[in-house]
C-alpha cells in the first residue's frame, strides 16, 4: 500500500479524536468500509502512514486506518499548567498542543501595527517587545508591516480546519488541525504590507516587507517556520508571511 512515515514509531502515547463520528476504515481506499465509529474525545494508538497517492495521512491501528485530520496527538512536553517556555515547544504534523491550552502571560498588540479588523490581536509577554522592536526597525527603513493574525485558540482553529477540509479536500495542507497550529503557541505572527495587496500569499516574499523580514527578522528572534525547503517534512505549504518568535 504505502510509504510509511513514522515519526516515532515506539511511541506509546495515543491519539484523542477531535471531531465527531470519526471512523476506522478497513481499508485506506474504501471509505465506505467502516469498521467502527470512534467516540468524540476517544483515544486510539497506531503508527502514521502517508498514502503515496493521494497523500492522505492515516494512523493505521490494529482494526483499521483513522483519517489523521480527526485524530491529534498531545506531546507529553507540551502538558504544562500555565505556559510552555518559548523554544521548547514541540508542535508539527504530528505532534501538538492540548486543544484548551491557553497561554497565561498575553497581551495585547498595539491596535497600530495590525490590521483594523475588529479582531484581537494578542501575544506572549516577552514575545511583544521583539515584535515591536521588529516593526519599528522596519517602519523606520520606510518598509510598513502590519499584524494580520497573532494568538488564536485550539476552538477557534478547529473552525478554521474543518473550513478549509470542507473547501480543499482532507489532504489539504494550508491549515493545520487544532492543536498543531503554532498560533495556538502565542509567540506566531501573520504579516503583510500596509496595503493589504499579498495577503496569505507566496508573492509576499517578494513585497518589500517580504524581503525586509527575510533579511532582518532573525535579528530580532523570528523565523519562518515553512518555507520551500521543508515542505515534505512540516507538511505544510511554504508560508512567507508566518514568523514564529524562537527568542532573541
Ligand atoms: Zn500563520
Amino acid at each position: 500500500m504505502t510509504r510509511i512515515i513514522i515519526p516515532d514509531k515506539n511511541d506509546p502515547h495515543p491519539w484523542s479524536v477531535f471531531v465527531a463520528e470519526s471512523a476506522i476504515h478497513r481499508d485506506p481506499l474504501v471509505i465506505s468500509d467502516v469498521v467502527r465509529i470512534l467516540p468524540h474525545g476517544g483515544e486510539v494508538s497506531g503508527t502514521v502512514y502517508t498514502n503515496p497517492d493521494t497523500d492522505e495521512d492515516w494512523l493505521a491501528t490494529g482494526e483499521g486506518f483513522v483519517p489523521l485530520t480527526t485524530v491529534t496527538r498531545v506531546h507529553p512536553g507540551n502538558i504544562h499548567s500555565a505556559t510552555i517556555p518559548i523554544g521548547t515547544e514541540i508542535i508539527d504534523r504530528w505532534w501538538g498542543l492540548p486543544i484548551g491550552y491557553i497561554p497565561d502571560d498575553l497581551v495585547d498588540i498595539p491596535a497600530g501595527w495590525c490590521i483594523n479588523d475588529g479582531k484581537e490581536y494578542r501575544l506572549r509577554q516577552v514575545a511583544l517587545p521583539a515584535l515591536l522592536d521588529m516593526l519599528e526597525a522596519a517602519a523606520s527603513e520606510g518598509v510598513e508591516i502590519r499584524v494580520l493574525s497573532s494568538w488564536r485558540p485550539g476552538d477557534y482553529q478547529r473552525n478554521l480546519y474543518m473550513g478549509a477540509i470542507e473547501r480543499m479536500g482532507r489532504n489539504q495542507r494550508a491549515s493545520a488541525p487544532p492543536g498543531h497550529s503554532e498560533h495556538q503557541l502565542g509567540t506566531v505572527v501573520d504579516l503583510c504590507d500596509v496595503e493589504e495587496k499579498e495577503v496569505l500569499t507566496a508573492a509576499f516574499s517578494d513585497t518589500p516587507q517580504g524581503r525586509w523580514l527575510a533579511e532582518h527578522a532573525g535579528e530580532f528572534g523570528f523565523f519562518r517556520s515553512y518555507t520551500d525547503e521543508n515542505t515534505a517534512r512540516t507538511g505544510y505549504i511554504s508560508e512567507p508571511w508566518h514568523w514564529r518568535f524562537w527568542g532573541r
